[in-house]
């Protein structure tokens, strides 16, 4: 090998270490989910390890310096996909889904010798394998960070790495492919191995970057999410929901939209946590955000105001709106069946309805609500009470 070739090759190798590396202490130091952590440093190596192999060819041809060489590559771009998956975290696929397209492409080239006449089998199973994983990686990234979150163009440029070496890839397939059909002899690795180690380092660097960028946005959504949610129930908090009730008051003064505010507050709750425990409590009250949320549509917003006391924000709502929606959360509260440790535990809730008044400010809204509230307790609980003193 000439010395530019072994510097190169070094150099590639170094990339793909320090990269390896820098995950594992992603996931260690950072905390980052270990197995997407894990499975970008296998891919770092595995693609090192597939360079390695490459640069090594010879003349006399070997299994290890062809179809393993290539095959790690595609191991390299499998673990990249996989990877991301459990980064993401969507519908996780079964693992096959991830592995079938690497198991397809081996399977297709085991059977040929390594060799000239193997060449174009070898570098389409390669390409084209290597092209699928990804635009899968590209359109997984743009899914994995949130639309409310990241507009559509951080989203595109974040992923775009992936776009642009499927695009390379699948450049590289069709020109196998065209070589293949016309008969005009193809750039091989070995033919071209500076250009093989060069591309491979540029590979990479796209590759992590995209997966750093993703890793970082993904941890971006997980503050904010731990900063806007409710710890314990995952509705809004009270801070975010107060944020959106100023949101939706200027779209009330802007549309004259009615606006209403419901509130609802456990019945007996304090018994729950005496009778069967806090943690009963506690999944009483995952259950009855989990029952409510259902119910509503999506412009709602459910937050908890405090203990075992929640408020539903229902734009474009009016009085009568406000009181059938809470009528059906109240019913769907009543029958629903809460078993823990085999018990069925009953529930219900007291519901006060208002509508936002004309140049009335939030805190009265809230107010009235609250009251409506304590007056559905007062005459007995499990009931609706409504404070029509304002508005529509
Ligand atoms: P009422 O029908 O008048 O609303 O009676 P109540 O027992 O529901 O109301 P009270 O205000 O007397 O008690 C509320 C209880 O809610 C007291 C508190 O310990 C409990 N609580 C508040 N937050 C939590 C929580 O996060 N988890 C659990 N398990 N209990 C909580
Ligand atoms: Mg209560
Ligand atoms: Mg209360």
């Amino acid at each position: 090998m000439q010395l530019v070739q072994q510097t190169i090759l070094q150099f590639t190798v170094l990339v793909g270490l320090v990269f390896a590396l820098t995950w594992v202490l992603m996931s260690v130091l950072m905390g980052m989910t270990a197995q997407a952590a894990r499975l970008f440093m296998a891919a770092n190596l595995a693609l090192v390890v597939g360079v390695v192999l490459t640069g090594l060819r010879t003349p006399e041809r070997s299994y290890l310096y062809y179809h393993v060489a290539d095959w790690a590559t595609i191991v390299g771009f499998g673990c990249l996909h996989r990877g991301l998956l459990h980064l993401i975290d969507v519908d996780r696929p079964p693992a096959l889904h991830s592995v079938f397209p690497l198991l397809l492409a081996m399977l297709v080239t085991a059977p040929f010798a390594p060799g000239p006449a193997s060449a174009t089998v070898m570098s389409l199973a390669l390409f084209g394998t290597a092209a699928w994983y990804a635009f899968t990686a590209f359109m997984d990234a743009m899914r994995g960070l949130d639309a409310d979150v990241f507009s559509r163009s951080v989203r595109a440029g974040a992923s775009a790495p992936f776009f642009l070496m499927g695009l390379v890839l699948v450049a590289r397939t069709l020109e196998v492919l065209s070589g293949a059909i016309f008969g005009t002899p193809n750039a091989t690795a070995s033919d071209n191995p500076l250009f093989l180690m060069w591309a491979t380092v540029v590979f990479l660097l796209l590759a992590n970057i995209a997966l750093a960028t993703l890793a970082t946005g993904r941890l971006l959504m997980r503050i904010r999410s731990m900063a806007e949610m409710d710890y314990l129930t995952g509705c809004l908090n009270r801070r975010s929901l107060e944020q959106r009730m100023k949101i939706e008051l200027d779209r009330n003064l802007r549309s004259g939209e009615p606006l209403a505010c419901v509130f609802f507050d456990l019945d007996h709750f304090k018994r729950i946590n005496d009778v069967h425990g806090h943690e009963a409590g506690d999944a009483a009250l995952k259950h009855t955000v989990r029952l409510i949320a259902d119910l509503l549509r999506s412009v709602d917003a459910l937050g908890r105001f405090g203990g075992e006391e929640f408020m539903v924000l229902m734009p474009n709502t009016d009085l009568k709106g406000a009181t059938d929606a809470a009528n059906r959360m109240r019913l769907a509260l009543m029958r629903t069946k809460l078993e823990i440790q085999g018990k069925v535990i009953p529930l219900s809730a007291s519901f006060g309805a208002a509508v936002l008044g004309r140049n009335e400010r939030l805190d009265d809204l809230v107010r009235r609500a609250d009251a409506a509230m304590y007056e559905a307790k007062r005459l007995g609980r499990n009931r609706v009470e409504v404070d029509a003193s304002q508005g529509v």
